[in-house]
C-alpha cells in the first residue's frame, strides 16, 4: 500500500512544477534586483513551496512564517485567528506572500490587511495554484504558477488531514479516501 494509490490523476507531474518554480524564482529575482524582500508563507502547505522558491530566487532574501487558523462558522467572513506571527516587524520591507493555493481568497483577504496593518513598504502575492472558481474575495495575485480547476488537490506541501503533503507532485485524491463529500478547502 503506497501513498499513490490513493490518488486519482496527476494534475501537475513533479517537472512540470519544478520548472515553473524555477520560472517563478528568475522573474522574482528580476523584478526584485537589488531590493532585499522577505517571502511571508503560513504555514503548513506552503512550506515546500516556499523552499524550493527561495533557492530559485538569487537575491539576499528573507523568510519568516505564520501560522493561522480559520475561526469556525465565519467561513464567510474569512476571520482567522492568528496562532503564530511573524518573528520580526516587515515596516518598510518589501513583502512577498508565498501561498501554496488560493481558493475563496478569505484567508489571504484577512491576512492582507493584517500584514498591510504593518506599514510594509510593498506586498505582493505570489502563489503556486490559482483555483478561481470558487473565489469569494477579489486579490490581485501577482506571480502564479498555475491555475487549475475546481478539485481539491493535494501533494507538494498540500495535505487531506495531515497526509499527502509529501507527494512529489500535485494530484488528486481518489473520492473513496473522503468518502464521498469533498473535502473543503
Ligand atoms: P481560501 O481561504 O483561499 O479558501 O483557502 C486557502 C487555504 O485552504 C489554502 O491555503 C489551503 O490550505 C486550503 N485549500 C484550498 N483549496 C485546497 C485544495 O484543493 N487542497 C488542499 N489540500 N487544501 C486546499
Amino acid at each position: 500500500m503506497s501513498l499513490h494509490d490513493d490518488v486519482e490523476e496527476i494534475l501537475l507531474d513533479s517537472q512540470t512544477v519544478a520548472t515553473r518554480v524555477a520560472e517563478l524564482g528568475a522573474q522574482l529575482s528580476a523584478d526584485y534586483a537589488g531590493r532585499d524582500p522577505v517571502l511571508v508563507s503560513v504555514l503548513k502547505g506552503a512550506l515546500v513551496f516556499l523552499a524550493d522558491l527561495m533557492r530559485a530566487m538569487d537575491l539576499p532574501s528573507s523568510i519568516d512564517l505564520m501560522e493561522v487558523s480559520s475561526y469556525a462558522g465565519t467561513e464567510t467572513s474569512g476571520q482567522v485567528r492568528i496562532l503564530k506571527d511573524l518573528s520580526k516587524p516587515i515596516e518598510g520591507r518589501d513583502v512577498i506572500v508565498v501561498e501554496d493555493i488560493i481558493d475563496t481568497g478569505l484567508t489571504l483577504n484577512y491576512l492582507l490587511g493584517y500584514l498591510a496593518d504593518r506599514q510594509p513598504a510593498s506586498i505582493k502575492i505570489c502563489c503556486l495554484l490559482d483555483k478561481p472558481a470558487r473565489r469569494l474575495a477579489d486579490i490581485p495575485i501577482d506571480y502564479i504558477g498555475f491555475t487549475i480547476p475546481d478539485r481539491f488537490v493535494i501533494g507538494y506541501g498540500l495535505d487531506y488531514e495531515e497526509r499527502y503533503r509529501n507527494l512529489p507532485y500535485i494530484g488528486v485524491l481518489k473520492p473513496s479516501v473522503y468518502g464521498g463529500a469533498r473535502p473543503e478547502g
